[in-house]
């Protein structure tokens, strides 16, 4: 099979038929082989009913169901265990993004050799409110620099299109379908490139995801990516590190503080007690620090031991 197109999809039973009809449209055009798995992330509406006509009907379609919403991420993961073809494309729901892209983005991954290839909004629509497009902004910058990958312009465009084995290969959770190209390059999937697609105005239903709150979670999931990917198999090379400097800057002020009261003393003077010093406190309170973070680290390396994770590594091929 050629493509697969995985659609999450969140209430959004006005725009399914005219989605698949429009896929379809493209990919007869084509003559692709191909299928089309509609994630249906807990709607409360009748769009799993809608997909359950089309599955009748056409037997390209599939369907996933989750019992209650889940997020986007989770349904895409869900999409990506079950994707047959070569490539595979996701894309909204809404119709925002537009099918006539597919070929392209296929050619790219076939004979361009991309792994990845991110849609890019060009003509975003205008009536964006800025707490929509500001952020936007900021949070591409951010990813851009947090990830190393600096020729995404657009990190959370809907459309993008994957080789299959990297789709197996990567774990979307929590909201990180904002980083698939981040997490594609963790994964050993480098070379990522994007094209400029077409983006219209939501047609039906309104936006699943508003306002400034996404983006506060969104750079969490961000963080905990670049923890993890610098130092989620080793913390105790960050913690060990940074708790080991310190013990050694407090118990050298400590050592320092007993020595001038040891001096003093042996001048005959009244050096009075050291924890009348300041400092003497705050090389307590470094020691005292410096031991926490080198414990953590120690507990972090024992849970990574433990982790699932810990042989996680991915293997491209075998013979
Ligand atoms: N979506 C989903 N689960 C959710 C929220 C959204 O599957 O919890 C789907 C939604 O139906 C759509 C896509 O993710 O197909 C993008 O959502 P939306 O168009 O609302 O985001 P926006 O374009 O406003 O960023
Ligand atoms: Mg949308």
């Amino acid at each position: 099979m050629d493509i697969s197109v995985v659609i999450p999809l969140y209430n959004e039973e006005e725009s399914l038929a005219e989605l698949h009809a429009w896929i379809k449209r493209v990919m007869d055009e084509h003559g692709f082989s191909y299928e089309v798995i509609f994630c249906n992330d807990g709607s409360t509406d009748h769009s799993w009913q809608v997909i359950e006509q089309l599955a009748a009907q056409y037997p390209e379609v599939h369907g996933i169901k989750f019992r209650r919403n889940y997020g986007k991420s989770p349904a895409l993961y869900q999409g990506f265990q079950r994707a047959v073809g070569d490539v595979v494309i996701t894309m909204d729901a809404d119709l925002q993004d537009s099918p006539d892209e597919i070929p392209e983005l296929y050619r790219m991954i076939t004979e361009d050799g991309y792994d990845l290839v991110s849609g890019y909004k060009m003509n975003r629509r205008k009536g964006d409110p800025l707490s929509k497009t500001i952020p936007t902004k900021l949070f591409n910058a951010t990813a851009r620099r947090v990830s190393g990958i600096h020729n995404l312009h657009d990190f959370n465009c809907g459309l993008k299109a994957y080789r299959q084995d990297l789709t197996k290969a990567i774990e979307v959770y929590g909201e990180m379908h904002r980083y698939m190209p981040y997490l594609a390059k963790n994964a050993g999937f480098t070379r990522i490139g994007e094209k400029r697609v077409h983006h219209q105005a939501r047609q039906h239903g309104v936006s699943k995801f508003m306002g400034w709150n996404r983006f506060v979670n969104g750079y969490l999931d961000l963080m905990s990516l670049w923890f993890i990917s610098t130092f989620g198999l080793k913390p105790m090379h960050v913690f060990g590190f940074l708790g080991s400097i310190m013990f050694f800057l407090g118990f050298v002020a400590a050592a320092i503080v007993g020595a001038y009261k040891l001096i003093a003393m042996s001048n005959g003077n009244n050096p009075g007690l050291v924890t009348d010093s300041p400092y003497f406190y705050i090389s307590l309170a470094t020691m005292l620090i410096g031991t926490q973070l080198f414990v953590a680290g120690f507990l972090g390396d024992m849970i990574s031991r433990n982790s699932p994770e810990r042989n996680n590594y991915q293997v491209e091929k075998t013979i």
